[in-house]
């Protein structure tokens, strides 16, 4: 297999995990609430932290804001890999979950010192600071996906999130504001 298509694959696999990050960002936006049992302290309450003070997790530890990711991670790495086997796919996907809560600190500092972390942000294939600040943004409805600049203009633009929300809404459920 040649470079290019090693690359690839990488890339597909990291946007995957950019998708996977919008659509677990939108279910605890939108669907979980705060007081839920077993993982409201863990997913909900996080969460709800960040949207109110989206400086908080900077002052974590690296292990306290990522383990809850990591785990989830693995969970589906795991299956993943004993399923389909080893591919470069696989290995874009996991290094792109491992990473995200990382990509997504970097989002919120005022400042990125690492010069080649920053053109990877100018790039895109980094979430950038810019981009980021569009989700932060009332009625925070948009740019779910925290890993890459590239995936929220074609999912907004595709009205994903609103579609899964009257998709709520047809069963019976309100969708939460990512408030309560
Ligand atoms: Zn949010
Ligand atoms: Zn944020």
């Amino acid at each position: 297999m040649d470079i290019f298509s090693i690359a690839a694959q990488l890339l597909l696999g990291w946007l995957i995990a950019d998708f996977l990050s919008g659509l677990a960002h939108w279910i605890e936006d939108r669907v979980l609430w705060v007081g839920m049992p077993l993982i409201s302290r863990s997913i909900v309450e996080p969460n709800r932290l960040h949207h109110r003070d989206p400086q908080a997790f900077l002052y974590q530890t690296v292990l306290a804001r990522n383990s809850t990711t990591w785990g989830a991670v693995l969970a589906i790495a795991l299956p993943w890999l004993w399923i389909a086997g080893f591919s470069w796919i696989w290995l874009g996907a996991v290094a792109g979950g491992l990473a995200v809560t990382e990509v997504h600190v970097r989002t919120h500092r005022a400042v990125v010192r690492t010069s080649w972390y920053r053109a990877l942000q100018d790039i895109g294939i980094v979430q950038s600071r810019v981009h980021h600040v569009g989700h932060h943004a009332d009625p925070m409805d948009s740019r779910y996906c925290i890993l890459t600049d590239w995936l929220n203009p074609l999912l907004d633009r595709a009205r994903l999130w609103a579609r899964l929300e009257r998709g709520l809404e047809t069963i019976g459920l309100t969708p939460n504001r990512g408030t309560a």
